[in-house]
């Protein structure tokens, strides 16, 4: 490793730490010339945040996709594009957080209709339709309806 404050590549290695999910391991290192101490992080390559299906297939994990699905839900409704994005990068803290970087489309979805309900209850039954794929009238009219009885 190039020290990063004389450049220099005379370093060596004070102490290696796993973190506690195990994907990642810190180096504490010294420069021999001039002692400076910094560290380094190595991480599995590859490990790509991925989304799982409820068929089982993985994805990558992909922002933009969620962003896109929430502006068509909130189209012409009182919800501002910061308040879309906050949702979709608390989303990608979950994926973050998880030791595999994995979620379930299901987990997207559900949160997703969560934080619409609470904001916009139109804006909610219309992402809520595409998500839950609604296969009778009956079923999307008992979803309006108790949306309707909770005010
Ligand atoms: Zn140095």
């Amino acid at each position: 490793m190039i020290c990063p404050a004389c450049g220099s590549s005379n370093d060596r290695v004070l102490d290696s730490r796993a973190s506690s999910d195990g994907f990642e391991i810190r180096r504490r290192r010294e420069c021999g010339d001039c002692n400076y101490r910094f560290s380094t992080i190595e991480r599995i390559e590859g490990l790509v945040p991925k989304v799982v299906k409820k068929d089982g297939v993985k994805q990558e994990y992909n922002e933009t996709k969620i962003l896109n699905s929430l502006m068509v839900a909130c189209s012409k409704r009182p919800v501002t594009k910061e308040e879309m994005q906050a949702i979709v990068s608390n989303i990608t803290d979950r994926v973050n957080n998880n030791p595999k970087r994995e979620i379930s489309s299901r987990e997207i979805g559900e949160y997703i209709m969560e934080q619409l309900y609470k904001k916009d209850k139109v804006a909610y039954v219309r992402f809520a339709s595409v998500y839950k794929d609604f296969t009778n009238p009956e079923s999307f009219a008992e979803e309006v309806k108790k949306i309707a009885g909770n005010g």
